[in-house]
This record gives C-alpha cells, structure tokens and sequence, in this order.
C-alpha cells in the first residue's frame, strides 16, 4: 500500500498519511482534512503512539454504550472514511447499530464516494444500514449546512459515536440530549470535553478496540454493561490523558 518499511520507526504515522492523502485522492476525505490529521498526528506523538490506560477504559465504557442502546449510530466522516472504513462496519456489527455518513463540508459528491467506499469495504454484507443520504433532519442551533442528518439515523438515536467531530456540532449533539461518544486526540477539544465518553485515542487504535470490548460483552447483563458505564467518569479520563502529555510519562 506504501513504499515505507514496517521498521520505520514512523510506520504508522505515514501510512496514515498516506491514507488521508488517498483519500483526498478519491474524493472522500477533504483539504481540511488534512490539517485535522496534522493536529491529531501531533497530539498522537505527545501520548507515546499508544493507547493509554484510561483510553482503553473509555473504549470498554464506550462498548458498553453501545450495547446498552436502543438506537446506536455510528457517524462516519471524511477522515474516518479513509482511515477505518472496514474497522467502522465490524464495530457496527458487533454492536447492532447504523451508520451514518455525515460531514462537515457537506457536498452530494462526497456524500455518494463515501457511501461507495462503505459498501466496497463490506457493508451490505455485514448487513449494516448506510445512511445519511435521506438528509431529512436537522441539528437545532446549527446553521442548515451542518445541522443536516437522517431523521431515522443520527436525528433519533440514542448513542452516537462521533470520531473526530466538530466542537460545535459535539456540543449542539449533546445539547438535542444524545448520550455522545468522541474519539479525539486532543482532550483539549471541546469534542472531546462534551462527551459522555471521551476516548483520547487514534481512531486506528480506538475503533478495532471498542470492538474487541464489544465482543468481550457480548454476554454481559445490562446490569453490568450500566455498572461500567456508572463507573466511568469523563473528567477523569481526560485529566489522566492530559497528564500523560505533560509528564510524558508512560502511565
Ligand atoms: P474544537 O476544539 O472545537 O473541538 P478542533 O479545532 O479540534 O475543534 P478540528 O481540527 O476540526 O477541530 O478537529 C480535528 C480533531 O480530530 C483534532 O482535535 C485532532 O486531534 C483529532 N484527530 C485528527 N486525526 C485523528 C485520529 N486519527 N484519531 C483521533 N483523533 C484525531
Ligand atoms: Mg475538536
């Protein structure tokens, strides 16, 4: 896929950008895109490449999130497009939930190339629902271009994962009273600190992870999933994250 040597110490920070840059390539991902993955490579750098304890933490309450709810949506932008297009429909899978494309810079061009690519990377045949494409709902307190979602998808579910989100959008979500998972480098972010569940985690690593999670719950009682999600407290998980980043400790 790109012409790097597994050894190279910064393996997997190019092949990311060799990913985003393919998809701007293909017309899913955006210009802006691009700076967005500049900031998160930069925040990756400072917590060591890995997923720190407490991600991993939020990655199980996140799981537990997702199994509790009546109506789960995964949201899929350019970003998350290019980078784990595959990894958001095995989560879906495992969690019975929809996706939803939905973008900031919202163009029917990229709309389409994203849903396409959704499909090529094995949707109908997990069997999960692609939506976003009906826009027949809005986001209150937003302007027009950006409130727009699936009324049967993001407008009426109960969880929403939303990686890599907007802080405006992140804040209006919750506000409308959506129970919100972000996944976001930076716990800085506003994304980051409105969510009931912040992961502060490369969604390379977080994806494929509240996946595994998932798997691992798949038995659980909805006493316990609503034990871990008790349990987890967000404030908590992002002060851990941004001491890691300050004392470049390793946890
Ligand atoms: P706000 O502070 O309002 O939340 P922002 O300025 O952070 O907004 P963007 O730059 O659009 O808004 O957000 C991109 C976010 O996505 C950044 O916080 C960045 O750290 C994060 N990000 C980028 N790439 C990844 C990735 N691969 N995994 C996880 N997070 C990422
Ligand atoms: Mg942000």
């Amino acid at each position: 896929e790109i012409d790097v040597p597994e050894s190279h110490p910064r393996y997997q920070s190019l092949l990311t950008r060799h990913r985003i840059e393919a998809g701007v390539e293909k017309g899913i991902t955006s210009k802006q895109g691009l700076i967005a993955e500049g900031r998160g490579e930069a925040f990756d750098y400072l917590l060591g490449e890995r997923t720190i304890a407490s991600a991993d933490e939020a990655a199980r309450a996140a799981a537990a999130l997702l199994l509790l709810a009546e109506r789960p949506v995964l949201s899929v932008n350019g970003n998350v497009a290019a980078l784990v297009p595959g990894e958001m429909i095995d989560l879906a899978a495992a969690v019975g939930a929809d996706v939803e494309v939905n973008l900031f810079n919202r163009t029917d061009e990229r709309m389409r190339a994203i849903v396409d690519h959704l499909r090529e990377h094995g949707a109908d045949d997990a069997g999960v629902p692609i939506k976003g494409l009906a826009a027949d709902g809005r986001i209150p307190g937003l302007d027009h271009e950006r409130a727009t979602v699936d009324a049967d998808g993001i407008g009426s579910a109960d969880v929403v994962l939303v990686p890599l989100e907007d802080g405006d959008r992140a804040e209006a979500l919750s506000a409308m009273g959506k129970t919100e998972i972000v996944i976001d480098l930076n716990p800085l972010s506003r994304s980051a600190q409105t969510a009931a569940v912040p992961i502060v985690d490369n969604i390379l690593r977080a994806i494929p992870n509240i996946t595994e999670h998932a798997r691992e719950l798949s038995a659980a009682s909805d006493e316990e999933l609503e034990r871990i999600v008790r349990e987890f407290d967000p404030e908590r998980a992002l002060a851990a994250a941004e001491d890691v980043i300050r004392s470049g400790d390793l946890d």
